[in-house]
């Protein structure tokens, strides 16, 4: 009646067939994955803050005062005191006039992408190694999208003269989530300015990571782009997504923005958490200087046992290649007791599966000497066998 058997035999034929892994403890460094106690090493909770006591108290708390749920999105009965606190807090954490939350990073890139770029006409230039939801964001949009080269500013640059655009924006990830690498914003709003076009920059990697004090890449590169995208999943160790900006572009979004007007409100109690994650970020910078301590260590270690990793962010790709390879060492991994999982396509390219790895500031030098001494003895076992 369908093809989907076919289509399903297929993807297990290519070695893509996904299953989740189960967790049953939190999302900290010793977890329980499967039913097995883990060192874990592929969580975006890079500062720990999911289980932070003072941001575990400040969800509670909201639930005994506010109940679970919201009860109704943003515009009618949903939006509560708290949730225009966090506003007027994000955007003075990354140096806006105003900020909007919207329930996930994915529905802000969405809903302010397709919202901004809604005219026949418009130009969209978008970085080839962009997350899934800038790239939804496009295809929901009006406009025409053209695929700059990855962190290419020479080819973004020809790509805007060959088209010239009378209205457009250019579009980048600021830490890209599988490569680990920070895209060249400051090029990237000096040409915004030259050519007159808005610049967005998705900081979901960034915040918390970047920047002396995790503030991003505005504070990592002294810069601005029109609209920063970030997430609260990620190193804010909460739920939910933002955007901020002017006043102006904010008061639209929320007049337009579909992912933001037809959805729920998030609950209090996650956006009370992320109130309180990112008082923790500010009043604690030393957090952020121990994730940077962990990121320099393993490069270093890496290197070690040859593998040529260098990078600034929590985010530190380890390059294998084939699919069922990277599948055959995410497994010995997991049976040594480490948990990072294979990334294969189409989350990355064909053939250039990866193994995630992502560092947390809880880690310690013991836990990334223990995973380093793992994988190295993986490796020898796996290239003497292959
Ligand atoms: C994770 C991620 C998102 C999505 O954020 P969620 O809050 O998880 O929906 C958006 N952009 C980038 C670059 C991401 O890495």
């Amino acid at each position: 009646m369908t093809d989907i058997d076919d289509k399903l035999q297929q993807i297990k034929d290519n070695n893509l067939f996904r299953t989740p892994k189960y967790l049953s403890k939190g999302q900290e460094k010793h977890t329980n994955v499967d039913g097995r106690d883990v060192l874990l090493m592929s969580t975006n909770n890079y500062l720990g803050l999911s289980s932070d006591e003072n941001v575990k108290q400040a969800a509670i708390k909201a639930i005994e005062k506010y109940g679970l749920g919201s009860g109704g999105s943003r515009l009618t009965s949903g939006s509560y005191d708290v949730h225009k606190k966090l506003e007027e807090k994000l955007a003075k954490f990354k140096g806006y006039e105003a900020c909007l939350v919207f329930n996930t990073g994915y529905m802000a890139n969405l809903g302010v992408i397709s919202t901004i770029a809604s005219d026949e006409g418009y130009y969209i230039f978008s970085d080839q190694l962009n997350h899934a939801s800038i790239i939804d964001g496009c295809r929901l949009s009006k406009a025409k999208t053209i695929i700059y080269k990855h962190n290419d500013m020479q080819d973004l640059e020809e790509k805007i003269k060959e088209n010239k655009p009378s209205k457009g924006m250019i579009v980048s990830d600021s830490v890209f989530s599988m490569e680990g690498d920070i895209a060249n914003i400051p090029q990237i709003v000096e040409l915004g300015k030259k050519y007159n076009l808005l610049t967005l920059v998705d900081d979901a990697h960034a915040t918390g990571v970047i920047g002396k004090t995790g503030h991003g890449s505005c504070e990592y590169f002294s810069t601005k782009p029109d609209i920063i995208i970030g997430t609260l999943s990620k190193a804010i160790a909460s739920e939910g997504g933002f955007a901020c900006s002017s006043r102006e572009i904010i008061d639209f979004l929320l007049n337009k923005a579909r992912s933001f007007i037809y959805s729920t409100a998030l609950t209090p109690a996650v956006i009370c958490g992320s109130i309180e994650s990112l008082d923790v970020i500010e009043n604690n910078s030393e957090i952020v200087e121990k994730l940077a301590d962990n990121i320099a260590y393993t490069c270093t270690k890496l290197k070690e046992i040859g593998f040529e990793i260098s990078r600034e962010t929590a985010i530190i790709p380890i390059p294998i290649g084939q699919e069922d390879i990277a599948v055959l060492y995410s497994q010995r991994l997991f049976e040594e007791g480490v948990f990072i999982p294979a990334i294969r396509y189409p989350t990355v390219a064909k053939g250039e599966s990866i193994l995630r790895l992502t560092l947390m500031a809880t880690h310690d030098y013991e836990d990334i000497d223990k995973f380093i001494d793992i994988l190295s003895r993986i490796k020898r076992e796996l290239s003497e066998s292959i």
